[in-house]
Formats: structure tokens, sequence, C-alpha cells
């Protein structure tokens, strides 16, 4: 805590950028008004950002945290995402979003689904960061709630921008991702110390053959890095042959892991050329994530 007089907290704080003085110039602080920053831009690295979350009655201005919910279980989503859900007037979320989350929430607080089924129902994103930026402008501190992080295929970047472009205070809260989270639920490291040096992720909602897939496939077999694939149950078998094709052997360690981390979890061991079918026949559907590499037998002994 600043000790010394009045007038040297203050300078203390508006040094801090925590308060700025109405007149800068001036020099009787005592004999000015102190204006309390918005500082949310000053804090966006912050540990302890949550505590900045909390309500603040009569407050005008209103903001966006987008919160990485992790990838399904309640015990995965992080102190700083249950710090801000509590702060919530508003709460949007999708199917992904760990929905005992939302039970964190204040009981008044507005709670808005914008389903996102794959292939199915889906509420368009221009809509999405519409209801954000309303939301904020009236004052609310809005909550987009999503599956494991937000910046991993989670649109957070392009909500982000809607809300800056629009002049409204956004911040992330970084969530556990499922391409990490839930190879590591089923056992399967990412990487491993002298098997592979770094991992990529990639997306296989559009299979290898689709122009829109921008992946560059042969490189990615040539890498040596363990390959992990979120959405891609529907491409799994292509993206298989796709890779084998490009060099990578056909008898490399795969695993698919669906519902990680939930009671439903379920998960297969194939090598990559079988690992396609194998998980059909054992009825894996999505979500699931795929993990490419020798990582995946790295874990089991002898
Ligand atoms: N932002 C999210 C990913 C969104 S894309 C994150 O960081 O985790 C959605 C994909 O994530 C799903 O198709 C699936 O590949 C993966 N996924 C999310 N939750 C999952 C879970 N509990 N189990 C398996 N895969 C999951």
């Amino acid at each position: 805590m600043a000790t010394g007089s009045p007038d040297a907290r203050l300078r203390d704080l508006a040094g801090r950028g925590l308060v700025a003085l109405a007149d800068p110039g001036a020099t009787d602080l005592a004999d000015f008004d102190v204006v309390i920053r918005d500082t949310a831009h000053l804090h966006g690295g912050d540990a302890d950002a949550p505590g900045r979350c909390d309500a603040q009655p009569g407050r005008q201005r209103g903001e966006v945290l987008l919160v990485g919910g992790g990838p399904g279980p309640l015990g995965l989503l992080t102190l700083a995402g249950a710090e801000a859900l509590r702060a919530a007037d508003v709460v949007v979320y999708d199917r992904l979003a760990p929905l005992g989350a939302l039970d964190l929430a204040p009981a008044d607080a507005e709670r808005v689904p914008v389903g996102k089924i794959p292939r199915g129902e889906f509420t368009p994103q221009e809509q999405i960061n519409a209801i954000l930026v309303d939301r904020a402008r009236q004052g609310a501190t809005v909550v987009r709630l999503k599956g494991g992080d937000s910046f991993v295929f989670g649109r957070g970047g392009e909500e982000w921008l809607a809300c800056a472009s629009a002049g409204i205070p956004v911040r992330v809260v970084p969530g556990v991702t499922s391409a990490v989270a839930v190879p590591g639920l089923a056992g399967v490291p990412v990487t491993h110390r002298a098997v592979t040096p770094g991992f990529v992720v990639v997306s296989g909602h559009v299979g290898p053959d689709d122009p829109r897939n921008q992946v560059d496939w042969a490189a990615l077999a040539g890498a040596g890095l363990t390959i992990v694939v979120l959405m891609g149950v529907a491409t799994l078998a292509a993206i298989a042959e796709r890779l084998v094709v490009c060099g990578l052997p056909g008898d490399t360690p795969a695993a698919v892991v669906a519902d990680g981390g939930l009671p439903s979890q379920r998960q297969v061991t194939a090598p990559l050329e079988q690992v396609a079918q194998a998980a059909q026949q054992a009825g894996l559907g999505a979500p699931a994530v795929a993990i490419i590499g020798p990582t995946v037998a790295a874990l089991t002994p002898g």
C-alpha cells in the first residue's frame, strides 16, 4: 500500500495509470478532481485480471470477456474464468462450452445460447458479434463462454475485432484447450523428450482435397511433429490417407479421443492407416481429437 500524503498517493496511482487527473498540470492536487479511468486495457495479461471483473455499481460502460471454458468438465474451467462468470451480467455460450459453468453466473444474469452444431443449426457469427456489442453498449459485463480456448478455432479473434472496432473494451481469459488437454486426459502427451520435439494443431473441418483447406499436409508429413487434428471426425480417413501419400509411415501410432474429460470419454488407438476405421467401428463421434505421432505410444510401458 502506498504511504505518504494524499497527494503522493494520488501521484503514485496516476503514474501507474490507475487514475487520471482532470487537470494533469495541477500542482496542488487537493484543488482538482480525480477521474477514475477505464483501466481494462492496461491489464490484458495480468494474472490477477479476474479481480477486476467485480461488478461496479453505477458503471456506464460495459465490456466483453472472451472466456475459454476448457474442454467440458467444470474442473477444467480456470479460476479466472469462474471469477469472470460470477461477475457477468450476460453470458453468451455455445454447445461446446462447459454448461455447468453457467450456474456460476448470478441467477439474474441473462443467458444467451448461440447454437453451433456441426453441419447443423447455428447462429451466424455476425449475429453473435452484434449481441456482444449490443449488450456491452447497454453497460453490461458480457462473458462470451466457449469451449477450450477462445483463440484456438474459437473465432475469438473475430469477436475481439468486432468489439474493438465498436469501441467496446474486450479481454480474453485463456482457457484449457482440448488440443492439449484431451490427449492428456487419454494419457497421450503432445511432446515427449527424445520422441517428439513439438506439436502442431490443425483443423479437419474440411478435408485435404477441399480448396478451403490450406494445410500443407506434405510439410506436416515430414515435420517430425505430433499432429493434433480438431474437428476431424468426418475427414480423418482422408487426412490419414493424404499424410501416408506424403510419406508419413502408415504404421505411425494414432489415436482418437471423443468426449474428452466427460463421463462418456472414449478412445481408440491404431496405426495411422487404420485409425479412422477403428474410430468409426467403435462409434466415436464429435467432439473428438485425433493425435498422430509416436507420443501416442510413449506412455505405454514395454
Ligand atoms: N476452442 C476449442 C476448439 C473448438 S473447435 C478448444 O480450444 O478446445 C471444436 C473441436 O474441439 C471439436 O470438434 C473437437 O475436435 C475438439 N473438442 C472440444 N472439446 C472436446 C472434448 N471434450 N473432447 C474431444 N474433443 C473436443
